[in-house]
């Protein structure tokens, strides 16, 4: 594909040794978590997570664990964004929709992965850091947008995949509607607080089908944007 950005920086050769045996510790769980998905994986070992992370977390940025990020979010666990990434099963052709861009690593973990990915963000300070790293890195397949990801992006739809990596109480109807026939979202659904359901929906001819992969805890799908 023409406008497939390639990966740049991130290749293994240009990796440290060091950096190559942190990076392989969360593909080592990620495969524990049940993740066996080849390119999902080699995604995952060739984004350098620690990119993504503020500097108090350095250290933890191979750790399989969320860290804090900055207006009181979160950088997924890499275990769960392998999860997603496989549930959502991009394809190199697809046109790729994600809400809550947070830090940038999950669009960057999709960027190989498909051949444009749409990222959202709420709030302007995550939109502005977020898109600093993803050009730096070369990413350029990737488009963000600072806006209320609750209302999907009209103007780019319909997608072939749309993930949530922010929990809506229930699926929304906007974003559904913005799916391909055959098209495919992932999503985590529940109350704030409480443990969440990760879904896969997908929008078949008969409607939409709906399955249960688990559960999950992510911050809420909040509307409107933030004031900073
Ligand atoms: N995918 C991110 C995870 C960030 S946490 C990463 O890889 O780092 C979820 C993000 O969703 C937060 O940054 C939050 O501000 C954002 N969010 C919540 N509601 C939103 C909405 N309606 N539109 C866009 N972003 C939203």
């Amino acid at each position: 594909m023409s406008d497939k950005a390639p990966h740049p920086g991130s290749a293994p050769d240009r990796m440290t040794s060091q950096q190559a045996a942190l990076a392989m510790r969360m593909v080592l769980a990620a495969r524990r978590a049940g993740v066996s998905d080849a390119r999902v994986l080699a995604a995952l070992e060739t984004t350098p997570r620690a990119e993504f992370v503020e500097p108090p977390y350095l250290q933890d940025a191979h750790q399989d664990t969320a860290l804090p990020i900055a207006c009181g979010q979160t950088i997924s666990q890499p275990s769960v964004v392998a999860l997603m990434t496989a549930a959502l099963a991009p394809e190199p052709t697809h046109r790729v929709l994600e809400i809550g861009t947070g830090s940038g690593y999950q669009a960057a973990i999709l960027a190989p992965l498909c051949r444009r990915v749409y990222t959202i963000e709420r709030h302007p300070a995550l939109h502005r850091l977020a898109k600093a790293r993803l050009d730096r890195l070369g990413l350029h397949n990737v488009t963000t947008l600072l806006g209320d990801g609750s209302r999907g992006w009209p103007e780019q739809a319909p997608f072939d995949r749309i993930l949530l990596t922010a929990a809506p109480e229930d699926v929304p109807r906007l974003l559904a509607q913005q799916l391909k026939p055959g098209g495919v979202m992932v999503l985590p659904a529940g109350q704030e607080g409480s443990l969440q359901t990760l879904l896969r929906v997908t929008n078949g001819a008969d409607g939409l089908e709906y399955e249960e992969l688990g559960d999950v805890r992510f911050v809420p799908l909040l509307e409107g944007i933030a004031r900073q």
